[in-house]
């Protein structure tokens, strides 16, 4: 196999395999880490055509992206990788017996992944670990700083307070410094405690000092290397929790020790809560794990789809995607769902239709009352121009901008797939990424812009 790699091209052999392998290293240092996962990992090198390297990529739309938004990098990291390559090709692979082959070895090397060594001792959900933990520009920092507290425990970042809202990672990332330290640091004692659960010992250790019993909870929470408290909103109203945390903290911190804490809230919104225990909170370093944009979530679901080893079509990906905005487990429960729901019926690859008959019901009330006709109406009326004028192909400056307006607002307020919202205009699913990625990028620049497309989503919701 290995052989079909090497091609002769104007008398050069060269491993095109090999090439790609250090092109994709040089593009990897040019784009973002989820547009790399999402874009560039997925392309296989397959040919060379004189000087054109021929890249295969798994469909039609990404092959629009790629010509669109990355091609010039790509060919100039090729051209750094070999000088005799200065331009680069995509095709389409074909679902030939090939692709399922590597699918399946793909599928393989998930094995290898998942059979690490458990650690018997552990309390960590071992897939909660940095290595499975997707970054988007929402989460950069806060896994940044999550990594370095794991690298150094004690000594900057301290406490670290991470906060956002349910089912955005914030467990898997206390997980994820938890399994890094018992992994890479085996002397540190590292405990990791619900608030929940610390309230419980508390009060059980209350009870056994009033029988006379010895306690260990003290020498539990205040001797360890790192305390990591998930969910310490559940704070609020427990006095002698918060006492006895208040003293756990100052000792911990005294003596240099790791504190790592996780709230659905900032500090300053917990409420009611002492306020020398709110300072502690905020002394450190806080971070928020943020709503992850579309790219960032297909690349979540495409992370666990591998480590499941789901065989789940892109299209249906990029749907669940779409319609899952704002919970991450609630979008993995869609995934699930879709998938269990395709082998029922006996699918070998889950599609786009099983997935949206799977999730028809999931769908909320709010997501699925707007129609694509009311954004279309509304956009045409906020820019006084005709519905047949921002669906047909002329290219007036005005309607092209309205036309990606429209485009941007289905997809953030109608949960339908890319390529469905591309039929629409009769374009493809990639103009639709392009004209949501240009109109974010748009709205930045622009503080007038961005209120009339808030002024406009408004209108649509009907307030
Ligand atoms: P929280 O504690 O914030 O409510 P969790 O940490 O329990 O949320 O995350 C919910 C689910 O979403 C978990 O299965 C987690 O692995 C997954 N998840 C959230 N964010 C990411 C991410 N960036 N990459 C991979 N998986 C993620
Ligand atoms: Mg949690």
């Amino acid at each position: 196999m290995d052989d079909n790699n090497f091609i002769d091209s104007a008398n050069i052999q060269v491993d095109i395999k090999q090439i790609w392998e250090s092109a994709k290293n040089f593009v990897s240092t040019q784009v973002s880490g989820v547009s790399y996962d999402v874009w560039i990992d997925t392309l296989e090198a397959v040919d060379l055509k004189g000087n054109t390297l021929v890249l295969s990529t798994p469909s039609a739309s990404s092959q629009n992206v790629l010509k669109q938004r990355y091609k010039t990098k790509i060919a100039a990291a090729c051209n750094k990788a070999h000088s005799a390559i200065t331009d680069v090709e995509f095709i389409v692979e074909s679902q030939s017996d090939e692709t399922l082959k590597e699918e399946s070895e793909n599928t393989n090397e998930t094995v290898t992944i998942e059979k690490k060594p458990t650690l018997t001792s552990s309390t960590f959900n071992q897939k909660f670990t940095f290595d499975n933990f997707v970054i988007g520009s929402s989460n950069q920092f806060v896994a940044a700083a999550a990594k370095a507290v794991a690298e150094r425990p004690g000594t900057n970042c301290n406490p670290l307070f991470i906060w956002g809202g349910v089912g955005l990672g914030k467990t898997h990332l206390l997980h994820a410094i938890g399994n890094y330290i018992t992994e890479n640091k085996k002397n540190m004692n590292v405990v990791y405690v619900t608030t929940e659960k610390f309230t419980n010992d508390l009060i059980a250790s209350i009870q056994n000092s009033k029988k006379g019993a010895n306690s260990d909870f003290r020498e539990k929470y205040r001797t360890c290397d790192v305390l990591i408290v998930d969910d310490i909103q559940f704070i609020i109203n427990k006095n002698s929790v918060q006492e006895e945390f208040f003293h756990t903290f100052n000792e911990l911190v005294m003596n240099g020790k790791q504190i790592v804490i996780s709230s659905d809230k900032m500090p300053r919104d917990i409420n009611p809560l002492e306020e020398r225990l709110r300072s502690r909170f905020e002394s450190g370093l806080i971070a928020d794990v943020g709503v992850p944009d579309i790219e960032t979530r297909i690349a979540i679901i495409n992370k666990k789809a591998q480590l499941e080893r789901y065989n789940i079509s892109r299209e249906a990906v990029e749907y669940i995607a779409e319609i899952s905005k704002t919970n991450i487990r609630e979008m993995e429960g869609r995934l699930s769902r879709a998938v269990f729901y395709s082998g029922l019926i006996g699918e070998s690859i889950t599609s786009l239709e099983t997935t949206r008959e799977a999730l028809k019901d999931m769908i909320t009330e709010d997501e699925s009352q707007i129609d694509a006709n009311k954004v279309l109406e509304c956009v045409c009326k906020f820019y006084s121009i005709k519905k047949e004028e921002l669906l047909a192909r002329k290219r007036t400056k005005e309607v092209a901008q309205a036309r990606q307006i429209a485009m941007y607002l289905i997809s953030e307020l109608i949960p339908m797939p890319l390529a469905s919202i591309g039929n629409i205009f009769g374009k493809d699913h990639a103009t639709v990424i392009y004209a949501k990625n240009k109109i974010s990028e748009d709205m930045q620049k622009s503080k007038k812009l961005a209120i009339e497309i808030n002024d406009m989503k408004q209108m649509i919701k009907g307030k």
